[in-house]
């Protein structure tokens, strides 16, 4: 009897835990991807749902060349698995895992359902290196600050990438939907254009991701991954959140790097360890399953946030006329990524300087990023706002000009993403306002007219803020 591989956020062949159990058991294969339609889960975001469209027909192409099918099917899981196993005969299910509360819970009723109807259901870790709850303190709970959590997870081994047998047995597939029939790509207005040029996604992208920040990008890592005008980041993030390639994969490939000798070890360590920032996240989102909605700290509940629809917009345009946080949003919006460091930065301001709840950044990220992930996302804006677990000191507000001075010091990459700025000069490019007339008039600025006065005065913004987090914390 046919085993059903369900895939969800592990689009890729190669390490995939389920699928090569699933492989490995001997039986024809028919492989299933559901576009879950579910008032209980999540929807993606915009950019994500082009992410995906594109990641489902590279993983078609990919499985047709192995002389298979990817079957696509829209709606509740719930109804569609089972339906979709009685179908084809099925006498085995399975997934790898996820992490939500609601997609846990959804799992484990199928679990009842297909093993009430008889079936094996077998459910993998394809995407973490260490199950949340195979990490614990002392006192067996979960932890709520990343050192000692980096410290306890780092010393479990990391299992190497799994093998997928080098031929597959495909049963008969059933019918499948049309990928295009689905509409998950903008036409009307197309705002996918720098998207598209940014990003290859697909497990084929992945790997030639990867390669490229080996070779070029990991030494220096350590030094420079802070630096958005720099190439030493490696991108990876929209392949990890859709499973395009395993954590297990970037570890292996890391250690290799070490061994062959093209980066140092500080520069792995760096990369490694913030793979496990990842991991913490999902710790965090699996032990606090309300990470996305609620303040992790409850004295932030009595927060005054602003309601501030002007300044909100501005922000999300890119228009606040603060230099590094424009570059930022305009990189947002036209890249469906941005430079971790400047992820901070605009955080900051939107939640510190125009005292947006975190929320409505946390939703606006969910919409414009590629790798838009359940758990980093939530988990770093409360880690800004000073809400969350082992957060960023209330009193740490980013200064724009200095953040921008200090990572962008030469304003190359405020250049690329705010072109009317590009003419001038570095001393000037992160705060245009205080910048001489002449100098102005001969970079073609005019304030107010080819680029935004400030829509707030930073110092005294902080001040408020300031005084607001004093006053929440009692
Ligand atoms: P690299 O520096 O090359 O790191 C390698 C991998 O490690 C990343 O791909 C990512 O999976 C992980 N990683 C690195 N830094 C972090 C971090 N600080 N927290 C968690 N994981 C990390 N990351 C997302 O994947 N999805 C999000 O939705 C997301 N939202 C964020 C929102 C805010 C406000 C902030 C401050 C950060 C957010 N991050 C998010 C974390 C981080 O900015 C990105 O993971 C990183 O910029 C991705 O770029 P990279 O792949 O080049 O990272």
């Amino acid at each position: 009897r046919p085993a059903l591989v369900w895939l969800r956020d592990d689009l890729r062949l190669s390490d995939n835990p389920a699928l090569t159990a699933a492989a490995q058991g001997g039986c024809p294969l028919v492989i299933a991807y559901v576009l879950e339609e579910d008032p209980a889960l999540r929807p993606l975001g915009g950019a994500a749902r082009w992410w995906l469209a594109r990641a489902l027909a590279s993983l078609s192409a990919e499985i047709a060349r192995r002389g298979g099918t990817l079957v696509l099917r829209r709606g509740r899981a719930a109804d569609i698995i089972p339906a979709l196993a009685e179908e084809i005969g099925a006498g085995a299910v399975h997934w790898n895992r996820r992490y939500e509360a609601a997609q846990i819970a959804q799992d484990s009723a199928l679990k009842a359902t297909l093993r009430a109807a008889g079936l094996t259901v077998e459910s993998c870790n394809g995407a973490l290196l260490h199950e949340p709850w195979t990490v614990a303190t002392q006192s067996g709970g979960p932890f709520k600050v990343f050192s000692p959590f980096f410290r306890a997870s780092s010393q479990q081994p990391v299992r190497a990438p799994t093998r997928l047998p080098p031929v597959l047995r495909f049963a008969p597939p059933p019918a499948s939907e049309a990928l295009a029939d689905w509409q998950m790509e903008p036409t009307a207005p197309d705002w996918a254009g720098g998207l598209r040029a940014a990003w290859e996604p697909g497990e084929e992208g992945a790997r030639a991701v990867l390669e490229r920040f080996l070779a070029h990008g990991l030494a220096g890592y350590a030094e420079n991954r802070d630096r958005p005008d720099l190439e030493n980041v490696s991108r990876l993030s929209p392949f990890l959140r859709f499973g395009h390639l395993s954590p297990h994969q970037v570890v292996a490939a890391a250690r290799h790097a070490e061994a062959a000798g093209s980066a140092g070890p500080k520069d792995i360590a760096k990369f490694v360890s913030e793979l496990y920032w990842r991991e913490f996240s999902y710790h965090l989102l699996y032990h606090f399953p309300t990470l996305a909605t609620t303040n992790f700290n409850p004295r932030f509940d009595a927060f005054g946030w602003a309601d501030n629809p002007a300044q909100e917009r501005a922000w999300q345009r890119g228009r606040t006329g603060y230099p590094i946080v424009d570059a930022g949003m305009r990189q947002l919006w036209e890249t469906g990524w941005m430079h971790n460091r400047v992820r901070m930065i605009v955080a900051s301001f939107l939640i510190k300087d125009a005292l947006v709840d975190w929320r409505r950044g946390e939703a606006w990220f969910w919409d414009t990023l590629v790798d838009a992930d359940p758990a980093n996302n939530p988990a770093s804006w409360q880690w800004v706002a000073g809400s969350g677990a082992d957060a960023a000191p209330y009193f740490r507000v980013f200064n724009p000009v200095t953040q921008g001075e200090k990572f962008d010091p030469n304003g190359d990459y405020v250049r690329r993403f705010v072109p009317e700025l590009a003419r001038l000069p570095a001393e000037a490019i992160h705060k245009p306002w205080a910048a001489k007339p002449d100098v102005l008039r001969r970079a073609g600025v005019t304030l107010g007219l080819t680029y935004p006065h400030p829509i707030l005065d930073h110092a005294a913004a902080r001040e408020r803020a300031l005084a607001r987090f004093e006053a929440i914390r009692g």
